[in-house]
């Protein structure tokens, strides 16, 4: 019997988000035979993310093929302190890509289709046990047999935060989350367009952030708090609006379109990230900045990384794409202790005095445009 007789997919991914299709159109560039099962039956639907790309993911990615109608360019930042004083953040040549996102991840899944992926949609994972190769088999090593789908040489979990992969296969879970909601405003127009919007407020966004954005279609609002077990319910995205809603330019009467909402993993990479034939990847793998929570970028390198990692594996190479996933994954050192501080000690008077004072106005920087050479004005 051979390989491709014992099994019917070099690779399954489970997950047709960012880094389900980074994995899958890489290893399907390579000649692999590849299968993306995504549970939604519209990958465009029940979005749980902003969607908003920064440069690097925008420029040096596929991402950079999203047609331009899909997206909409952002140059700057604008800071709000508790106070609602405000500072505004540029850096030369930097800006953020807002997106119509149900759109792009339809683009994504057509991609995929275009490349040759079999793209099941509607189809869940639920359940996978390892199988071995028979003797005569040269590739001999474990592959899986996934439920309801066949049998795979490689498993790849980029199912999100609460990932069923990594729970049956057992691997890592993600522990630490922020909790996200956002409201869409189709056909809004916020009052100054060309600045993503950010809120930092103790008491509406405990260990993160709000924020507003212009897309192509329409206003994005959203709010965030540090999830824990004693803080129940949702993040309080009535009142942010209430209180900031007139200074954006949303009518605060204005019911939203429609509402995302989702868990951000927020402690680091999951371990094991990897065991023998299976791979965690994206948001299922950790995978997200602990401070900024932007996670489609590192998404998207991981997921490709995989990919690639696979196919070269699988046409002769030695390094073992288990090993090259876990040594791929960002540690994020420093941005683990900011959590770890921001969890902490967040107060809300050191941002409403120190707003305007060089220290501040570097440290944001460095959140929103990673250290490069910069400029900003009030
Ligand atoms: C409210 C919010 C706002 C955010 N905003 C931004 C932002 O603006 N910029 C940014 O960079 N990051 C942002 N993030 C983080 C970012 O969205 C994620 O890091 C990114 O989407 C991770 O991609 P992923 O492919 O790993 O997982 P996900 O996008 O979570 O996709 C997982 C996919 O797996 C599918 N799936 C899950 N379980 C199964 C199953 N059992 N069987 C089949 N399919 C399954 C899901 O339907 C989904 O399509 C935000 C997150 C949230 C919650």
């Amino acid at each position: 019997m051979s390989s491709s007789d014992t099994w019917q997919w070099d690779v399954v991914v489970v997950g047709a988000s960012f880094a389900g299709a980074a994995c899958a159109l890489a290893a399907r560039k390579a000649g692999l035979r590849v299968c993306v099962m995504e549970r939604k039956r519209d990958p465009g639907l029940k979005l749980h993310t902003t969607g908003i790309l920064v440069k690097e993911a925008a420029e040096e990615t596929t991402l950079s093929r999203i047609p331009a109608s899909l997206v909409r360019r952002v140059e700057g930042v604008r800071l709000y302190a508790p106070s609602l004083r405000s500072l505004y953040l540029q850096a030369p040549d930097y800006y953020f890509l807002t997106t119509d996102t149900g759109n792009v991840m339809r683009w994504l899944a057509d991609e995929m289709q275009q490349a040759g992926v079999d793209l099941r949609l509607m189809q869940s994972f639920t359940d996978a046990a390892p199988v071995a190769a028979n003797s005569s088999d040269t590739a001999s090593a474990p592959g899986w047999q996934i439920e309801g789908l066949g049998r795979a040489r490689w498993l790849i979990g980029a199912d999100g935060a609460k990932s069923r992969v990594a729970s049956r296969t057992g691997l890592g879970h993600v522990r630490d989350f922020l909790y996200g909601i956002e409201y869409e405003f189709a056909d809004a127009c916020l009052r100054e367009p060309n600045a993503l919007h950010c809120f930092i407020s103790k008491r509406y966004a405990p260990g993160y952030i709000g924020w507003a954005a212009q897309n192509p279609t329409g206003v994005q609002f959203g709010l965030a708090f540090r999830h824990r077990p004693s803080r129940t319910g949702v993040p309080d995205i009535d009142g942010l609006l209430m209180e900031v809603g007139d200074w954006l330019g949303i009518d605060k009467k204005t019911r939203p379109s429609a509402t995302r909402a989702g868990l951000i993993p927020c402690g680091g990479a999951v371990t094991p990230l990897a065991a023998p034939g299976v791979i965690l990847t994206g948001d299922a793998a950790g995978i997200v900045s602990p401070v900024t929570a932007g996670g489609i970028h590192s998404a998207w390198r991981h997921g490709w990384m995989v990919g690639e990692a696979i196919a070269r594996y699988m046409h002769g190479g030695e390094a073992r794409p288990e090993q090259i996933a876990m040594q791929a994954a960002p540690h994020f050192r420093s941005k683990r202790l900011l959590r770890w501080a921001y969890d902490r000690f967040q107060m809300d008077w050191p941002f409403d005095l120190l707003l305007h004072s060089p220290p501040l106005r570097w440290a944001a920087e460095q959140v929103y445009f990673h250290k490069r050479g910069l400029r900003s004005q009030n």
